[in-house]
């Protein structure tokens, strides 16, 4: 192979991913390219590059070469967790390389989190912490007993793991605070401001309402399940976006997709894009029943919005730079050598598809992104079987009866 028994390199690169369409939002790279790959990094991306330099080369002609994807609302934290799927084998079949993780843990199960999931995973992992310190161990409720909401040991967790943890997580809606109001998400609020990270919030069905959310965000901060079809949503009932939506997302408020199983309208989404409100971020809020569909995974996803109208190249910056910016991991989801060579590879199928949104509302397309390839670290993840879903995780009523026929 390409080491001698010392374990030095005898060619100039361990892989080359060849002829590919590499796509590099971050680069602004859109081109027929070659990828270099050397101990783990990228170390070329050029047209040409010799085949004779590398001990293996992957073919990508006719494929659309990526960096890793980045999926910035995911639920990873398996067999503790109500929603947890194991990351590792989905990231082996969707191009996703690295995973945040909202919310799942709060303090009391982070510590099991990182020992877990985000050591032993060979994507990477990280974490938006939960003000709630019970975390999701349970469908929601998470702060209706606000004696979880404990600020104090959310900022000692959020300090000992400062490498990890990104942000603060808040699921602000009528079951998840139900009987105390707006009061989880003042607090989630302070906590951010207080250990300095973005915060992340789920919106979907008030109370609280829309106008008592936003009061509450910043710029910088997240607000996920920005197509929601529910009585948060961030149009008005006659389908324009909302004023106050407008001016915080020009201000620097990111809104992501987060589709999950009642997180995404087509409605909703059409009427953002007819009016040129692109979401910044495009996630999938991947989890124990959204893995089942109509979300399926982040590559169908990202089809969705391409089938709407939005470019390939659009739609791959909401999967990559954009997230890495959120996060404030600027050196992740590019191909710039030097970076880790984290890299997806997809087949650009065309086709007649139908895709659905969380009612079952339907729309045919003719394209859909398939992953052929994840890499992390220069190395290909192997696909491996899945476990079956919980016994608990089943689809409501009308999402299985179109699913399952
Ligand atoms: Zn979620």
């Amino acid at each position: 192979m390409s080491r001698t028994a010392g374990g030095t390199r005898t060619t100039r690169f361990d892989t080359i991913i060849a002829g590919g369409r590499v796509l590099d939002p971050a680069s602004k790279l859109d081109a027929t390219a070659d990828v270099g790959i050397a101990d783990g990094k990228i170390a070329a991306v050029a047209p040409g590059l010799n085949p004779a330099d590398a001990a293996r080369v992957v073919d990508g002609r006719g494929q659309v070469v990526t960096p890793g994807l980045i999926d910035l609302h995911t639920h990873v934290y398996w067999g503790a967790t109500y929603y947890g799927v194991e990351p590792d084998p989905v990231a082996a079949r969707t191009g996703v390389t690295t995973w945040l993780d909202v919310g799942s843990a709060g303090a009391y199960g982070f510590p099991g989190f990182r020992r877990f999931i985000i050591e032993p995973s060979r994507a990477t992992v990280y974490a938006m912490l939960n003000l709630s310190a019970i975390g999701l161990i349970a469908r929601s409720w998470e702060f209706v007993n606000l004696r979880y909401c404990d600020a104090e040991v959310a900022e000692k967790i959020v300090d000992a793991h400062r490498d990890v943890i990104l942000g603060i997580k808040a699921r602000i809606d009528q079951s998840t605070t139900e009987g105390v109001g707006i009061r989880p998400l003042e607090m989630a609020r302070a906590l951010a401001d207080r250990v300095g990270l973005p915060l992340m919030v789920h919106i979907a069905s008030g109370p609280p309402t829309i106008e008592e959310v936003l009061a509450l965000l910043r710029p910088g901060d997240i607000l996920t399940h920005c197509s929601t079809g529910g009585t948060q949503r961030l149009v008005t009932p006659s389908g324009t976006v909302r004023e106050e939506v407008k001016q915080l997302h020009d201000r620097g408020l990111i809104l992501d997709v987060g589709h999950g199983t009642g997180s995404f309208s087509y409605e909703v989404a059409e009427a953002m894009l007819n009016q040129g409100l692109l979401p910044d971020v495009i996630s999938s809020d991947i989890h124990q029943l959204s893995i089942q569909g109509p979300m399926f995974d982040l590559p169908t996803t990202l089809s969705k919005f391409l089938n709407l109208g939005m470019s390939l190249p659009d739609v791959i910056e909401r999967a990559t730079v954009r997230p890495a910016r959120a996060m404030r991991k600027p050196e992740l989801g590019t191909l710039r050598p030097g970076g880790r060579a984290d890299v997806a590879m997809f087949r650009l199928e065309q086709g007649a598809y139908a895709f659905y949104d969380v009612a079952m509302t339907r729309r045919n397309g003719s394209t859909r992104l398939v992953n052929t390839l994840t890499m992390v670290g220069g190395e290909p993840l192997a696909r491996t079987a899945e476990r079956p879903v919980h016994v608990w995780a089943t689809l409501p009523e009308h999402q299985q009866r179109i699913l399952q026929r």
